[in-house]
């Protein structure tokens, strides 16, 4: 959509700015000219589900260099979110391929009088390359393109520790996926194994948890030490991805018939809810066996209003097992430094009845535990540094290697893995620098890795 000023006509000129959302993920949904240089923008809402309002990812071209603008996002539904807390939203730009954010001095998040008393999230910007395509998006996105060519990756090669199935198709027909990781035992090395279930994107908008749950898979299926152990004792059997409709149709909660599927696991139906309705029979079939038991569900999300990685967990009347409940939660504490011990909540809210950490372990056996784990959509804090550190897309994979590091010292900790394994010692630890272990994948084009920073200061100039 192209905006040009009122009364102009014909071919447009440069600087009338062109406005796209019409691709996987892509939400924009109107656009309003103000002035020459200010623009109000409406996210579209989630498919049947006008209340959610959250999730944007868009592109604008056919600037002029130098043309500065105010982008005014107008309808966010949820007032309450880490905008408040300083968190701002990412550029791109067709020549510069890597997310950035917006300096915190350009972007603007308050009650507006000329919106109604709405909270207005308003963001100053300055093109400086007239040839460029820029993109704008709330958090990194992570498309079912992305989720597919990423599985082919995983799965593609002479691996023999995964294996790919489609456990069901969505309501618009595209795949949901199940990965499962394990070794193949030979029958002397045959033994019971533990079965932990990993399941992502249920909520679209959510798209951190698939950096996550892709850290996780690229760990589990390396030559790390850590990792081979793991799959020599549990079965990890991963969903990355619930909601694909909701995921391409660029949604913030729901899926295309406009339902949070977090909340309509204890009203499962055929017709509107084809994940749950497989992952259900999954489960309760893992758990009918014996030999290799389900142990734990994890169901990973992204938080719009809160820092850091924390757990939502159950309590339970029986004070034993809501002890063997805390423990996991516990370990991933000592392991990842973004972990929010202030932000983790166990309860019995009825409100929750529908999400699958509170459903699920009302139709699994006592000794599985099912948890939510949430982590930030914006940063963490860090102990010696004041301010929120903003998460990058490397971060979120890193946190999905600590879960398998995390797994590594619970299924010691219970027994299962025996002490001493793996040879070398898991604190060992390469924050922020590339894996020392091979992951088994294509490597990047070179030509991506640095691209060149966009010029986001000249606002100031
Ligand atoms: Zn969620």
């Amino acid at each position: 959509m192209i905006m040009r000023p009122p009364g102009h006509s014909g071919k447009a000129k440069k600087g009338h700015i062109c406005f796209d959302a019409s691709f996987e993920t892509g939400n924009l949904g109107r656009v309003d000219l103000i002035s020459e240089f200010e623009y109000d923008l409406f996210i579209r809402p989630d498919t049947c589900n006008p209340r959610l309002r959250l999730w944007f990812n868009f592109t604008v071209d056919n600037v002029k260099a130098e043309q500065r603008v105010v982008f005014n996002i107008v309808n966010i539904s949820k007032s309450t979110n880490l905008f408040r807390n300083g968190m701002t939203p990412l550029v791109k730009s067709s020549s510069r391929s890597r997310w950035q954010r917006i300096p915190r001095g350009q972007v603007f998040y308050y009650k507006s009088a000329q919106h109604q008393n709405h909270y207005v999230l308003s963001f100053a910007f300055s093109f400086d390359r007239e040839e460029d395509v820029y993109q704008f998006a709330l958090t990194y996105p992570y498309s079912y393109s992305r989720y597919l060519a990423h599985l082919d990756n995983l799965c593609g090669s002479k691996l023999t520790c995964t294996k790919r199935e489609t456990l069901a198709t969505s309501v618009q027909k595209r795949k949901i996926e199940l990965i499962t990781i394990n070794s193949n035992l030979d029958e002397a090395q045959d033994r019971s194994r533990k079965v932990v279930v990993v399941l992502a994107r249920i909520h679209p908008g959510e798209s951190p948890s698939s950096f996550v749950c892709q850290g996780l898979m690229d760990f589990l299926v390396s030559s790390h030490p850590i990792a081979q152990v793991l799959r020599n004792y549990v079965v990890f059997k991963i969903v990355p991805m619930l909601n694909p409709d909701g995921v391409f149709l660029g949604n913030y909660r729901s899926t295309v018939m406009g339902a949070d599927l977090n909340r309509s696991w204890n009203k499962i139906s055929e017709w509107l809810h084809p994940a749950l309705m497989a992952v259900k029979p999954l489960l309760k079939n893992l758990d009918k066996n014996s030999r290799t038991p389900l142990d734990c569900v994890l169901d990973l999300h992204a938080h719009m209003n809160a820092t850091g990685i924390f757990v939502y967990g159950n309590t339970y009347d029986d004070v034993y097992r809501y002890e063997r409940h805390i423990v996991l939660p516990k370990l991933l504490a000592q392991h990842a430094e973004d972990y929010e011990i202030g932000n983790t909540m166990y309860n019995q809210d009825p409100h929750k009845a529908g999400t699958a950490r509170r459903y699920l372990c009302s139709i699994l056996k006592e000794h599985v535990n099912c948890y939510s784990i949430e982590v930030s959509m914006y940063g963490y804090n860090r102990k010696a540094t004041p301010g929120i550190f903003p998460y990058t897309e490397e971060a979120y994979y890193r946190l999905g290697r600590n879960l398998a590091r995390v797994f590594m010292e619970y299924y010691k900790l219970m027994g299962v893995i025996p002490a001493g394994l793996p040879d070398q010692p898991s604190s060992k630890r390469t924050r922020q620098s590339r894996p020392r272990y091979r992951v088994l994948r294509d490597p990047r084009p070179k030509n991506s890795r640095k691209p060149a920073p966009i010029h986001l200061a000249s606002i100031h100039e």
